[in-house]
């Protein structure tokens, strides 16, 4: 059976770069019917926060992106030690004693060299009278997992053909001095155990994935199926990393970003198939498919995601949004007639107070210097409210009789004169909803 797992470190907020992740693997389990994880990999105790891992499933019910089950690495804790000591017993795992500053400045000769910075394996040849002595000395070593100077080949779901030379990889630290495990025995153990078939991830990951495939194998498993997508990048193609901060998932709720735009963005940005608005989640798992992504970074400019949240405000009827225009003060016999003038003319459902305002107190009215007159004459035509569908047309028609000015030249200056704006919803319309205009005095 698929299954997927989203696994999210809780050491802060999840971006919209996390977020193309749960969406792939969700859609992945989703589309196959399978089971969706979100595994929270907290092993870091000092990183990991309780409320980042409360705040994670507040964005993912944000966006209805529903797991199946939840797994916690702290909680599994026995089940790494076991996989630690069977590398242990195969003599697939080392321990070394290296500060940093020494792997620093091995790593420095080697680049000097012009080699590449990868561990030199200098703790195997340790004898145990050495390591015990290392031991009183610095305290416990950190764990290396030895790999297997052999080609790691995988067919990448988005990259390819992928073939990494072991030689060219330090053996992985899996656990450190202090015993905590670290991320890429946990992974491996969790992937196995709870019957991972597909991992997508960043392609910042695809060094751990050759590790980590030796490391299953050298367990006694196969592995899953890897997907590694491009990174996002800004709008100009800057790296987005230092940005990511101020793209929170609750930031974006927050500006009023709808879930289905975002998502609808997030499935298809970087793929071949182009961008297109949906409303149910269904759509978009239906639409889904991994292989047609590209592996070139993916350029991300949150203003895109304006423009379709707006359009898919558009496409909501009132019940959808009842509350937050109610919240904006219309009155109940007004809110349906107000939706359908509003919705047309907002970004996000924050602009509804705004309309509002603008119908209860009237606008400041906008007046040309040369139109003064011309609007004098005409607010002494437009009757007192309250108004409805028709005041519009019988107020023109009215003034265009007076004045003799028709077409632009009788609509923007009225326009402009109640509404306080050059462009707008349609006058007839938002007239009938009209309590005030001001520029009639
Ligand atoms: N916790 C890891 C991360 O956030 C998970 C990576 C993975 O999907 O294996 O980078």
């Amino acid at each position: 059976m698929t299954t997927t797992r989203f696994a999210p470190s809780p050491t802060g907020y999840i971006h919209v770069g996390n977020l193309r992740t749960a969406l792939m693997n969700y859609l992945i389990a989703r589309k196959a019917g399978g089971t969706f994880i979100l595994r929270i990999d907290d092993t870091d105790p000092e990183r990991s926060k309780e409320e980042y891992v409360d705040a994670i499933k507040q964005d993912l019910e944000w966006l209805g992106l529903t797991w199946d089950k939840v797994e916690r690495q702290s909680e599994r804790l026995d089940r790494y030690a076991e996989a630690a000591d069977k590398l242990r017993e195969i003599g697939r795992f080392y321990e070394a004693f290296e500060t940093p500053t020494e792997l620093d400045l091995k790593r420095k000769k080697q680049l000097n060299m012009g080699k590449p910075p990868v561990y030199d394996r200098a703790a195997l040849t340790l004898s145990d009278a050495e390591k015990d002595a290392l031991r009183a000395e610095r305290g416990n070593g950190v764990w290396r997992f030895k790999l297997d100077h052999e080609r790691i080949d995988w067919n990448d779901g988005i990259l390819g053909d992928i073939s990494i030379d072991a030689a060219s990889v330090s053996d992985p630290v899996l656990i450190r001095g202090d015993g905590q495990v670290l991320y890429t025995i946990a992974s491996v153990v969790d992937d196995t155990d709870m019957g991972v078939t597909h991992v997508v991830r960043g392609s910042d990951h695809v060094t751990n994935t050759a590790t980590q495939i030796q490391i299953m194998s050298a367990l006694g498993h196969g592995h899953p199926e890897f997907a590694h997508h491009s990174l996002l990048t800004g709008p100009q193609g800057e790296a987005l990393s230092k940005r990511l901060g101020t793209l929170a998932l609750r930031d974006l709720r927050e500006a009023g970003v709808k879930p289905m735009a975002l998502l609808s963005l997030m499935a298809r940005l970087g793929s071949s198939d182009p961008v297109e608005l949906r409303h149910e989640m269904a759509e978009l798992v239906e639409g889904f498919d991994i292989n047609r992504f590209g592996s070139a970074p993916t350029k991300f400019d949150a203003d895109d995601l304006y423009p379709l949240t707006a359009r898919y405000l558009q496409g909501l009827p009132l019940s959808a949004v009842q509350s937050h225009v109610a919240a904006a003060g219309v009155p109940e016999d007004k809110q349906e007639a107000f939706w359908g003038v509003a919705k047309e003319n907002i970004t996000t459902l924050k602009d509804l107070e705004g309309w509002w305002v603008l119908c209860r107190d009237g606008a400041e009215p906008l007046i040309a210097e040369e139109d003064k007159e011309f609007i004098a004459e005409a607010m002494a035509l437009l009757p007192e409210g309250p108004y409805d569908s028709e005041s519009w047309g019988k107020w023109t028609a009215a003034v265009k009789e007076k004045t003799g000015r028709k077409g632009k030249g009788l609509f923007m200056p009225l326009r402009k004169a109640v509404t306080g704006m050059e462009r707008g919803p349609d006058m007839s319309a938002l007239l009938a909803l009209m309590e005030t205009v001001r520029a009639r005095g």
